[in-house]
């Protein structure tokens, strides 16, 4: 059972429009959030809700914008409540995926999906393709962002921008 305190500090989590992937919710977070450091990404200005707002809107947004196929309206909220929830799971396990891959040791990408594997399987938990876990991973952090992590040089491209804003 989720205790009464788990559910307000959920609920004062904030979290920002780049963490989100449904379109509506999205927008209207980018549209009407507040800046604020995201409990998810860290990004720390980013226009965002609170979980305890986005529940409130949550169901005026899906209503306007879907089409109501499933017979649980709150199955949304109880899989953001559930620490057993898939999307939890996942996202825990990528956090821990990119907590392993940007040290500045700069541990091989296949190395670390490997050892967050043998996590998941001894959780019983099936987990995405390398290259799924890779997209994901690059949704949350930018390159210039791992790069610096990982003590890598930055990217060419980013190099060339600087160079010609000093122009
Ligand atoms: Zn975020």
């Amino acid at each position: 059972m989720t205790s009464q305190v788990e559910v307000d500090e959920l609920s004062a989590k904030r979290l920002c429009h780049y963490c989100v992937g449904e379109k509506f919710p999205k927008a209207e977070i980018r549209a009407e959030g507040r800046c604020g450091r995201c409990s998810y990404c860290a990004r720390p200005g980013s226009k965002s809700y609170t979980i305890g707002d986005l529940e409130n809107r949550i169901e005026e947004i899906f209503e306007t914008h879907y089409v109501r196929t499933s017979d649980h309206p709150n199955s949304w909220k109880v899989t953001m409540l559930s620490d057993r929830g898939p999307a939890a799971i996942e996202r825990r396990l990528l956090d821990q995926l990119a907590a392993d891959y940007m040290r500045p040791e700069r541990p091989s990408w296949a190395a670390c999906v490997r050892r967050v594997k043998v996590f998941a399987e001894s959780h019983g938990v099936a987990i995405p393709h390398a290259r799924t876990l890779w997209r994901r991973l690059c949704k949350l952090y930018d390159g210039p962002m791992i790069a610096l992590y990982r003590d890598e040089p930055l990217p060419v491209w980013l190099l060339r921008r600087f160079a010609a804003n000093d122009r």
